[in-house]
């Protein structure tokens, strides 16, 4: 432990200052500046780490990773030390140090009665310092195996899963139905969250490493599933979870009103071809309009993000439930991960957001399109569930209506026509203990198996899984396996 009293001199978190919103507003690059240098109060940040006895940050992070260890080396100034500590256990912290919610913040001890450690700040400024430093550098197997692992989806979850795996000796390729790798990470996240170079200059050291990547081939369609297995020794499904969630009011099929990912995917391709306002033929833009999003969380505030940076007339968000605290309640005791009012930086952007409001119809003009959406208050029933509160409806304007309400589970009807895969009843790709699928030689990780969830469990899956493909083919491993799969059952 490097400062024994840094909690007790600094009891205030201090981060990096966001861009200014007006000037952000006018472009796509990330809101928060992050380099380490600039920052002179990172040192002392990472000196109010207390080392504790028993760390609950790493319970509170799906990787387990070494916290205590890197704030004492970043206090030190170490930091070749400080990567090698934070890459044993993630291989992408420029990815959970940008996006992750920090469940370990939760969980910090120094959280208990004071503001706790700004530790997704320090990961971050580490790996970029790192980067910067030319720290970051390829880890070339010593010996290959001969056995070949095809990785299905290139999101964090099968890049982790590539990387370990690729690492272990195997020769490993993977496939991505998208133009480009990088799963949501790429097509979802919009550049003001997560600009596409940290994804590039990863790519870059997996290519040197070895790791064989296939764009715009779709397993099922390009290369049939059962032939993809007769060529690889091991496959690893890792293709998301991306079929959305349905809102099937009266009115759902006018024009205008477009599922969340249908919003975003284009508009990162435009931002990604350096011509933002120049969008696909028929992408939905929100240039000038009213626009209103239906769902409160991640993706419904990359939404808010950016329209407002397409120059929408407004933005409302509704949320069918209540607005949460915002200070831990009582249920949620520490070290829980809290559900809280968060303002994410699109939020400090603009736009409105609605709560306790259930959508009834949407509302067409003469022409087809969506007008308006009627909206009724939520009323919560004795039994918990939320039904529109009769005589509360009203309008609320609209031209372009963004359905941000998550995603039920993977696409797996082409997989079970193919293979035979077993489904659970959630409708993801079942596997049992040990990721492995109900397939001799098939392996799930990330949201597949698990549903839609975060960065950081994806890549604590992809490397779980990675240690469980790598016993499959030599008979033990050396891998680490930060996490057991939440799905567990394979149905009977
Ligand atoms: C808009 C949005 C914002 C989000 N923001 C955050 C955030 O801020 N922080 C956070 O932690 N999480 C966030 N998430 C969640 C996070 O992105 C996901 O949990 C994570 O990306 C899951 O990783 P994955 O590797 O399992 O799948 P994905 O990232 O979904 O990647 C799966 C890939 O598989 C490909 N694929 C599917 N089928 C095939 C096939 N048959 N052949 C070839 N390729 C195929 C898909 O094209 C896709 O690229 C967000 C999600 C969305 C939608
Ligand atoms: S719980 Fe907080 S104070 Fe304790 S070791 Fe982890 S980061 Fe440091």
């Amino acid at each position: 432990m490097a400062d024994p009293r840094g909690f007790l001199k600094v009891r205030e978190r201090e981060l990096p200052p966001n861009r200014p919103v007006e000037v952000r507003l006018r472009d796509w690059k990330d809101t928060h500046a992050h380099r380490a240098e600039g920052q002179p109060f990172l040192k002392e940040q990472a000196g109010r780490c207390m080392d504790c006895g028993v760390p609950f940050c790493h319970q509170g992070c799906p990787l387990g990773n070494l916290i205590p260890d890197w704030n004492d080396l970043v206090w030190r100034g170490q930091w070749a030390d400080a990567i090698d500590r934070l890459h044993a256990t993630n291989n992408f912290p420029e990815f959970t140090g940008r996006v992750c919610p920090a469940p370990c913040e939760s969980s910090c001890v120094l959280s208990i009665n004071q503001p706790a450690v700004t530790i997704k700040n320090v990961e971050v400024s580490i790996i970029d310092e790192a980067f910067a430093r030319g720290l970051v550098t390829p880890h070339v197997p010593e010996r290959l195996t001969g056995s070949t692992v095809a990785v299905v989806g290139s999101g964090p979850a099968g890049l982790a899963a590539a990387q370990q795996l690729t690492r272990a000796g195997h020769t490993v390729v993977v496939y991505e139905r998208d133009p480009a790798i990088g799963g949501l990470l790429r097509y979802g996240i919009p550049d003001f969250k997560l600009e596409k170079s940290h994804i590039d200059r990863r790519l870059a050291q997996m290519e040197a490493e070895g790791t064989r990547f296939r764009p715009g081939v779709t397993i099922g369609e390009d290369i049939s599933w059962d032939a993809l297995r007769r060529r690889f020794d091991a496959v690893v499904v890792a293709t998301g979870a991306t079929v959305p969630r349905e809102l099937p009011l009266p009115g759902r099929d006018l024009a205008g009103i477009h599922f969340a990912m249908d919003y975003l995917t284009p508009a990162n391709h435009a931002v990604a071809a350096g011509t933002p306002d120049e969008l696909p033929e028929g992408a939905p833009s929100a240039a000038g309009k009213h626009v209103v999003i239906i769902g409160g969380g991640d993706t419904g505030s990359d939404c808010l993000g950016t329209a407002l940076r397409q120059g929408a007339a407004s933005v409302t968000t509704l949320a069918i439930g209540k607005k949460p605290p915002l200070e831990r309640p009582a249920h949620q005791p520490w070290p829980t991960d809290p559900i809280l009012f968060e303002v994410s930086t699109s939020h400090e952007e603009g736009g409105e957001r609605t709560y306790l409001a259930s959508t009834v119809e949407f509302l067409p003009d003469a022409d087809g399109n969506v007008r308006a959406l009627k909206v009724a208050e939520t009323q919560y029933l004795p039994d918990g569930r939320r039904v529109p509160a009769p005589g509360t409806e009203h309008e609320i304007p609209a031209d372009l209506v963004l359905v941000a309400m998550g995603f039920t589970g993977p696409e797996t009807a082409v997989l079970e026509e193919q293979t035979g895969a077993e489904i659970t009843d959630r409708g993801l790709v079942a596997r049992g203990d040990d990721y492995a699928a109900s397939l001799p030689g098939v392996f799930v990780a990330g949201d597949a198996g698990r549903g839609q969830s975060l960065i950081v469990w994806a890549i604590a899956e992809g490397r779980a899984a990675a240690a469980a493909v790598d016993t499959y083919l030599q008979g033990s491993t050396e891998l680490p396996a930060p996490v057991r799969p939440r799905t567990l059952a394979l149905r009977s």
